[in-house]
């Protein structure tokens, strides 16, 4: 947003114009007067660009003059908005595209003091806060002058996905001054790291300019910090996120895409060897159900079913182990269980009087308190 509004800020819309483009402002002034300003409508359909419709409130002297120069903008409007599947739900398939393009993280194990991590199986970076994470981008052939690398944060799941990543607003409030503060995503060590904000979407990225290697070395290296936690409340709020990394013309189109998944925590090396362990297992063992008992971490709550020993009189006495991660969540989930249970013991009382009540409630409780505390965050 703040690029765009700069790149308009340098056009001069009352620069005088050769006579060649008579008609043509003749044309403009016409359709100038003739759009609803500030009403916005018939001027976006008439560009098919916001940025113009912005350009044209914010110059008081719109109609002074036709700028020649006004019609490479939508290459400005290209570059935010992106190519049309991006601008509502950011595409997050691998594709390497003509310049084969790829990702490489650097191996560094499970230790416990490791602030960044990537795990090959689950294609999951694990990294601490406001640690330096190197990515190292491969091509195949050299991309084309001025393409740049552009990250973009997204929710992993559906039901997320239509949310912008940002950060926290205790984070936000730490870099107050900062225009870049609410980006989760930065990069570190390049003075031409670009942050934007769609102006459709609102969606959040940060490109740089690729950076062919350096002599004697086959991939470019790039550094990316995220700047919340994943169990942030307020903001990612322990939802899994994807890295969506792409190579992209000046203009925006993509030329690659790579996604990994990101989780920002305070223990990177444990979780990841916990979620491999969790991973391998899922292959391992035979029974369906299992399976999406441990799955990893993408999805932090999963179902695990017993048959209850005290059920006899209704059909749905079965009791699942709700795995929960974090402490907030789970006294959130535990209040509405209690509420529940509570509501099924009022009915069976009204229902009949010599009914018990429901065995349920207890140990529920007890099976969900037993797995927050196993699971450590
Ligand atoms: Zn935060």
């Amino acid at each position: 947003m703040e690029e765009q509004q700069q790149s308009l800020d340098n056009l001069t819309l009352s620069q005088t114009l050769p006579l060649s483009q008579e008609s043509f402002r003749q044309l403009w002034e016409n359709v100038a007067t003739s759009m609803s300003l500030p009403g916005g409508a018939p001027a976006e359909e008439t560009w098919h660009s916001d940025s113009v419709e912005m350009m044209l409130l914010n110059e008081p002297s719109f109609s002074a003059g036709f700028d020649e120069n006004l019609f490479n903008l939508p290459d400005v409007s290209v570059k935010d908005g992106i190519t049309p599947p991006a601008s509502t739900v950011p595409v997050t398939s691998d594709y390497p595209g003509d310049y084969d393009f790829r990702l490489q993280f650097q191996k560094s194990g499970t230790a416990k003091s490791v602030t960044s991590t990537y795990s090959e199986i689950l294609n999951k970076l694990y990294c601490q806060l406001d640690k330096t994470n190197p990515v190292e981008v491969l091509v195949g052939k050299e991309p084309p002058a001025g393409a740049v690398l552009r990250a973009t944060a997204v929710y992993k799941k559906t039901e997320h996905v239509a949310e912008v990543v940002r950060r926290c607003p205790h984070h936000q409030n730490e870099e107050a001054t900062a225009e870049n503060r609410s980006h989760l995503i930065r990069v570190e060590g390049s003075e031409r790291a670009l942050y934007h904000e769609d102006i459709h979407t609102k969606r959040q990225s940060v490109t740089v300019p690729y950076e062919p290697p350096q002599l004697g070395s086959e991939m470019t290296t790039i550094l990316l910090k995220f700047m919340c936690n994943s169990s942030c409340m307020g903001g990612m709020n322990r939802r899994p996120i994807l890295t969506i990394l792409t190579l992209e013309t000046p203009e925006g189109h993509v030329l690659g895409r790579r996604c990994f998944e990101v989780r920002v925590c305070a223990c990177p090396g444990r979780d990841r060897k916990t979620e491999e362990e969790n991973h391998g297992k899922a292959k391992t063992e035979a029974k369906p159900i299992k399976k999406r008992k441990s799955a990893p971490a993408p999805d932090p709550s999963s179902f695990k079913r017993t048959k209850s020993a005290s059920s006899a009189e209704e059909d749905d006495k079965e009791t699942f182990v709700l795995h929960v991660r974090g402490k907030e969540r789970f006294e959130m989930l535990k209040k509405i269980n209690d509420g529940l249970e509570l509501l099924d013991k009022e009915k069976a009382k009204t229902k009949s009087s010599n009914k018990e009540p429901l065995p349920l409630p207890s140990s529920g409780k007890r099976l969900l308190r037993k797995e927050e505390r196993s699971e450590s965050d």
